[in-house]
């Protein structure tokens, strides 16, 4: 847009007493919710998509997320952009969350907190602490928004921690007629729309779980012999409250072991050996070269489960900065067989490679997820932003997990087809029917739906 169009806008938009739209004036001068274009938002936050929808919305109210729903054609719920995919993406229209961001409420009673679609965990988990309260469990990161953790299944680790999107008691969400609908447990399409990978429409809050608050401590251990990891891979896992596994697949071994316990489960020391892994002198990055400076708290110092549960700290870029990232879920009760198949493939891993991260979540109910009906264990692999190797080597990442009914990370890159996918997702076919029913004029389908689900 042009600056004499941009002043068009604004003063017609002034003259109308609506929200200013800022720029694709065409678009916003008959209803609400606030254009923007700012460059940095046209892209994902690792900066490998570049968004192709042409206009950007960022409502501040629900009324204005159900007046754009209801009016524009084609459309995508943004969150953080976080994902390293298109699946965010749409040919035309974005509603971003980023205004609605608020911490609505918390219910001790019910042991609930309500909060917008658009809050970040790391915006509202100090003050849900401060208040007595926790939720389960974190994801590596704090910076993502609440709807957009939930819609792709994120998770953390812990052999008894679903996913975050377990927590979610209810949602409110705006459907593509602009009809704002309250889905909660009890609700028949719940365990199909808490996962819903953007497919119903517009999620604004979410109602979640809380339990009291607990204190975390985190352990680092270096240099964990391959062999020991398989041989006692369940007791390694099972050794905290959340744990997670590095390695760059080389020398058979795993770099650093990551131990998070709960001080009110086990606060005891795990002394300098674990399983012939040695004990860190100094807090460790998950790729040991790089600064420690954004890594959440370790050397065993207790400290409140938001800044330690995830492994970055609010504030500071997370993981490696410019990367790509694939995940890949396997049952648990194959995982050494399938960490084995992974680490045969070492020597074409490692040039793309930045690590691996190895982590367990338990099974849930929710149709879209990876650890649908299956304890499960991820292999993650954060990678160079080297696009041509990374899409040569996950296929032969797929094929080589193949034999375990692999499931990808809906928000990371993946190579798998339409028709494997409905194969490993039991439920994935009622998921799409659904789906339409939600939508029936495919408002809320883009190209990564389409070709991945919907086909
Ligand atoms: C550095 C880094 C570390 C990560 N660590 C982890 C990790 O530890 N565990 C893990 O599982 N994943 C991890 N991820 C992946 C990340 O958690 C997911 O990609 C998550 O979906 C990102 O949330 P977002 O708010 O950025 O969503 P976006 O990327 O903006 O959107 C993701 C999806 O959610 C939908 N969506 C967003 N908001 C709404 C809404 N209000 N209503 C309906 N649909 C909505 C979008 O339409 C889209 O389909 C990591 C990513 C990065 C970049």
């Amino acid at each position: 847009m042009n600056r004499n169009e941009f002043l068009r806008c604004s003063a017609l938009t002034v003259a109308g007493g609506m929200i200013l739209p800022l720029m694709g004036c065409t678009s916003t001068s008959t209803g609400p919710g606030l254009q923007v274009d700012d460059p940095g938002l046209r892209q994902n936050w690792a900066g490998n998509y570049t968004y192709r929808a042409e206009n950007l919305y960022e409502p501040a109210t629900v009324e204005e997320v159900q007046q754009l729903v209801n009016r524009l054609g084609k459309q995508k719920a943004l969150g953080s952009r976080h994902c390293f995919n298109n699946i965010a993406d749409s040919p035309l229209n974005q509603i971003s969350t980023r205004k609605l961001n608020r911490f609505l409420k918390l219910d001790a009673e019910s042991g609930t907190a309500t909060v917008q679609a658009g809050a970040r965990y790391g915006d509202f988990a100090e003050n849900l602490h401060q208040q007595g309260f926790a939720l389960h469990n974190l994801a590596s990161l704090p910076h993502i928004t609440v709807a957009g953790a939930c819609a792709t299944a994120t998770h953390g680790s812990g052999v008894t921690n679903g996913n975050l999107a377990t927590s979610v008691r209810s949602l409110n969400l705006v459907k593509s007629d602009g009809e704002l609908v309250t889905i909660d447990r009890n609700h028949p399409d719940f365990p199909a729309v808490v996962v819903g990978l953007g497919a119903f429409g517009v999620v604004t809050q979410l109602t979640l779980e809380v339990q009291p608050t607990f204190e975390v401590r985190q352990d680092v251990f270096v240099d964990l012999p391959l062999a020991s990891a398989t041989d006692h891979f369940d007791a390694i896992m099972s050794a905290g409250y959340s744990v997670s596994l590095f390695t760059d697949w080389q020398d058979k071994k795993v770099s650093e072991v990551w131990v998070k316990r709960r001080m009110d489960q086990h606060p005891e020391d795990l002394g300098d050996d674990f399983y012939g892994a040695t004990a860190a002198t100094e807090n460790m990055h998950p790729i040991a070269s790089l600064s420690n400076e954004a890594v959440s708290d370790q050397m065993g110092r207790p400290g409140p489960w938001y800044d330690r549960l995830p492994h970055f700290r609010m504030g500071f870029t997370p993981s490696a900065g410019r990367e790509l990232q694939a995940e890949y879920f396997v049952p648990r009760d194959r995982a050494v067989e399938a960490i084995l198949a992974v680490e045969a493939m070492r020597e074409e891993i490692h040039p793309p490679l930045f690590i691996t991260e190895i982590r367990t979540i338990a099974a849930d109910e929710f149709w879209a997820s990876p650890c649908y009906g299956r304890d499960s264990v991820a292999i993650h692999f954060t990678l160079k932003q080297e696009e041509a190797a990374v899409m040569a080597l996950l296929p032969r990442i797929e094929a080589a997990l193949a034999p375990f009914g692999v499931r990808p990370h809906w928000g990371k890159l993946f190579t798998i087809d339409a028709a494997t996918l409905r194969q490993r997702y039991p439920r994935l076919e009622e998921f799409v029917a659904l789906a339409r029913t939600y939508d029936p004029g495919a408002k809320f389908r883009n190209a990564y739906l389409d070709e991945r689900l919907f086909t």
